[in-house]
């Protein structure tokens, strides 16, 4: 019998993660299953420029992972059963178990609604292809007349506020955000958001808590209610509830609890990467969710996943935290790095330079996702006799 390794979610790390799995281990003793719910690769990181208005690129998965001998598995997970391991999954044929021996958990997350009411009847989250689109279509509706109100204060409320106030011009979009715009940014940084939100003529709501979305307005703490035509949520995200239904250990946004090796505290046979995993980075901070923390998660599941079955040692990947990187727009965007306490350096790069090194990285980790079995060691390792982990394995 082959080892069964399943892979649930095929974005950043999912794909990156199977594709690598597949170089690595033998195919006579590995069998690797990737499960995803939509046919094509989907560019999160792009989710507010199609919210916009803008077309993205069909990456279907099938072509994705054609010839690597990883099969594709296009069905929505329902729940993850860690005792029995097994996986439910439903299509439009009906629902079936999936029975795994090694389980990849790298479903994402979705956006947290905070349990604020109205959120869910009435608000356009971005997080997620069908939520963008729906938006999507709402700003068609408005037309070149209407009022856009982003709750959110954080790097997805930015994007998303300035690419609809650049493509729709026509819009009066304002943005409510808990605490200061771009408050953690350095000082050149912020300078630039701010004179950018300006241009914009983005109406800045700060210390503004929403506590109620209703169909043509939000109302915050105080109980001033801001007029809305839409109201996108971009409050954050959160881990789809299958991981903490399941019995998988988890913190209180439902991200799995891991060890250093991105094993579940709980069910080391199961491994987390990508938004979904909730680690101390390398800065001694919870790793925050972003591509370059899907690449870092991914890269040490799989080495850990490769290390307990065929025996090898498990490498230690770097969990860094380096910066972040925020479009304004498409011709506009900001840099930021910061330094080992996660606080912003005063430095950043600025303007039309940024946006076309976003623009790049964004390029590079779509090509390298949508080719996941491309310029990875091929090595073919078969399996272990024994199923225990390694002896390097790192307490959490
Ligand atoms: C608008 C927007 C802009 C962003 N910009 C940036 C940025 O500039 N830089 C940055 O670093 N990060 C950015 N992010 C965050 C980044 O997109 C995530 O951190 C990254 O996608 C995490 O990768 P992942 O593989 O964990 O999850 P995902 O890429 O979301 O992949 C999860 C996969 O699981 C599938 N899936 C989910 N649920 C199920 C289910 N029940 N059954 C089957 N399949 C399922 C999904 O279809 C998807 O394919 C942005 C996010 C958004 C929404």
């Amino acid at each position: 019998m082959k080892h069964r390794i399943v892979v649930l979610g095929a974005g950043y790390a999912g794909a990156f993660s199977a594709g690598y799995l597949a170089r690595q281990l033998h195919s006579d003793d590995f069998e690797i299953t990737v499960v995803n719910a939509e046919p094509d690769f989907v560019e999160r990181l792009r989710l507010h420029q199609l919210a916009a208005g803008q077309d993205l690129r069909y990456r279907p998965l099938a072509e994705m992972f054609a010839g690597t001998g990883i099969q594709l598995r296009l069905v929505r997970v329902t729940d993850v059963d860690v005792e029995h391991r097994s996986v439910t999954v439903a299509d439009a044929e009906g629902v079936e178990p999936l029975g795994y021996d090694t389980l990849l958990y790298a479903l994402g997350s979705a956006a947290a609604d905070h349990g604020v009411p109205g959120v869910h009847e009435h608000a356009f989250p971005v997080a997620a292809r069908p939520s963008a689109l729906r938006l999507r279509a709402r700003l068609d509706e408005l037309g070149g007349d209407g009022k856009v109100l982003v709750v959110g204060g954080n790097l997805t409320a930015i994007e998303t506020a300035t690419e609809i106030a650049e493509s729709r011009p026509g819009l009066r979009v304002g943005l409510a955000t808990s605490g200061e715009l771009g408050g953690w940014l350095g000082t050149k940084a912020r300078r630039h958001l701010l004179r950018a939100f300006d241009r914009f003529d983005i109406t800045v709501h700060q210390h503004t808590t929403i506590e109620r979305v209703e169909e043509a307005a939000a109302v915050a703490a105080d109980g001033t209610a801001f007029a809305s035509d839409a109201t996108v949520w971009a409050a954050g995200f959160a881990v789809h509830p299958i991981a903490a239904a399941s019995g998988l250990e988890v913190v209180a946004n439902g991200q799995v609890t891991v060890d250093r090796q991105m094993r579940s505290v709980s069910h080391p046979d199961v491994y987390v990467a990508g938004d979904s995993v909730f680690v101390i980075g390398d800065n001694g901070r919870p790793l925050p969710m972003s591509c370059a923390s899907a690449g870092f998660t991914s890269m040490q599941a799989t080495a850990a996943i490769i290390g307990d079955r065929t025996g090898r040692k498990v490498s230690t990947t770097s969990l860094a935290y380096v910066g972040n990187h925020i479009s304004l727009g498409r011709k506009d965007g900001i840099f930021q790095l910061v330094d080992g306490d996660a606080r912003a350096k005063s430095w950043a790069l600025c303007g039309g330079t940024a946006a076309r090194v976003k623009s790049a990285i964004l390029r590079t980790a779509a090509w390298s996702v949508s080719h996941p079995t491309f310029g990875k060691p091929s090595r073919h390792y078969r399996s272990a006799t024994t199923a225990e982990h390694s002896p390097h394995v790192v307490a959490a």
